[in-house]
């Protein structure tokens, strides 16, 4: 499917709710972050298409906590290098965002069941800022981070969706940011995507279209090919956050469907409505 043609759909259906999209990216490289290509030009008309939120919360793969779910209540998130072994172009980067931390505290407050706490310690990495440089590349709107407790099982962080969703009625985005299939063993240059990347991609769509959130969230039904596509299950939680903040009266379009490196799925979506 093209990218244009859906955006401009989206672009005709947002116009009639005040409700804030939810939105997932498939991040990929953090050289996305500075090349213009495919990505990232879509990135950027999806920021130009989005009604313009009064504060972002990003869910991303690499905040990664164990038994909390810490929520960055800073005043101004750093911007956090975590990578190496890549351009000083790329080291030089910063999006000097302000934090939101009086609606941060209160999703500590929305998410006491789920153990959160406030952090001032994290900042944006880059599976925050590498998107957000091309969809608000003025970092004129506040966001801050929640981190993901990857000792819970699925079900949790699709919960985790559900309780932030209302924050949708009040202006603020709510941005997954990881990738449906990521498997980095298995990547290589220029190779054509392996079947059972493929396979899980269009599950994963699939399901996501029934909205069935039970089979997305289902580890023992997805067995072994959810452990290929995810030998570590970080890339694959914010999807799944994102697809809890959406419900019924939601439209759901697909941005992107790509599978780069093999084994690496940029595959988008936006949940509207
Ligand atoms: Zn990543």
């Amino acid at each position: 499917m093209s990218v244009a043609r859906d955006l401009e759909k989206l672009k005709d259906s947002l116009a009639a709710s005040d409700r804030m999209p939810v939105v997932f990216l498939g991040h990929g490289s953090p050289m996305n972050a500075i090349e213009d290509n495919a990505y990232s030009r879509s990135w950027s008309r999806l920021g130009q298409t989005l009604p313009r939120p009064q504060a972002i919360l990003v869910v991303s793969a690499h905040w990664m906590t164990k038994g909390t779910t810490l929520v960055d209540v800073s005043a101004m998130p750093r911007t956090i290098h975590d990578f190496y072994g890549f351009p000083d172009e790329l080291f030089a980067q910063q999006y000097p965002a302000a934090g939101a931390p009086d609606l941060a505290r209160e999703v500590t407050t929305l998410l006491a069941s789920h153990h959160a706490e406030d952090d001032d310690r994290w900042g944006l990495d880059h599976g925050a800022w590498s998107v957000l440089t091309w969809l608000y590349p003025q970092a004129d709107v506040p966001v801050f981070q929640l981190s993901i407790d990857i000792t819970q099982d699925l079900a949790w962080h699709v919960e985790i969706g559900r309780l932030l969703s209302d924050l949708r009625n009040r202006g603020v985005l709510i941005l997954g940011s990881g990738n449906v299939v990521h498997n980095l063993r298995a990547m290589r240059m220029g190779g054509k995507p392996y079947d059972w990347a493929m396979e899980f991609d269009h599950h994963f769509a699939d399901r996501l279209n029934d909205r069935d959130l039970g089979a997305i969230s289902d580890r023992k039904g997805m067995g072994e090919l959810l452990r290929i596509a995810h030998p570590s299950l970080e890339h694959y939680l914010p999807a799944l956050t994102v697809a809890g903040a959406s419900d019924e009266r939601d439209q759901l379009v697909f941005m992107t469907d790509t599978i780069d490196l093999a084994s690496v799925s940029m595959r988008s979506f936006v949940f509207h409505g």
